[in-house]
């Protein structure tokens, strides 16, 4: 199984990811969870990353520019660092029985819905992302961002 794993979330480059986003009409968010693409996002951290990188799940990704590469992945070894360094998700048992300190009260986005944006106080919505639900801030992330 573990041989159809995709490239490990927290080895990911730049050029390595926009070479598999270039001509892929994936949305963002489904790009990110399909393991066999990236291993290791999960859905509970996928908001967050998404949140921080100030980019709306439904991108497609051959529309990210090579700015917008370099935050998401910066935005996924901030997330997923942070995660392990409070030992995952409070769901998650390590291999010695200890659960996680991961909280929903740490998430900045993520299963917040209703709650005031950390940047900018906008309430965070709960939106449908294929058969997914999503949390995002509509002003922080919107679906297509004015360029320059
Ligand atoms: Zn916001």
């Amino acid at each position: 199984m573990t041989a159809r794993l995709g490239v490990d979330a927290l080895a990911l480059n730049p050029v390595d990811l926009e070479a598999a986003f270039s001509g892929n009409r994936l949305r963002l968010k489904a790009f990110l969870l399909d393991q066999a693409r990236i291993a290791g996002i999960g859905n509970f951290y996928v908001h967050d990353i998404l949140f921080q990188a100030r980019l709306h799940p439904l991108r497609q990704v051959n529309t990210l520019t090579g700015m917008e590469v370099e935050v998401l992945i910066q935005a996924i070894r901030e997330r997923l660092a942070y995660s392990l360094s409070l030992g995952g998700a409070a769901y998650e048992v390590d291999l010695y029985g200890a659960k996680g300190r991961f909280e929903m009260a740490k998430l900045l986005v993520g299963y917040r819905e209703g709650q005031p944006c950390p940047e900018c106080a906008t309430p965070v919505e709960k939106i449908k992302t294929g058969s997914t639900s999503s949390f995002i801030c509509p002003r922080c992330q919107p679906l297509t961002p004015e360029l320059g």
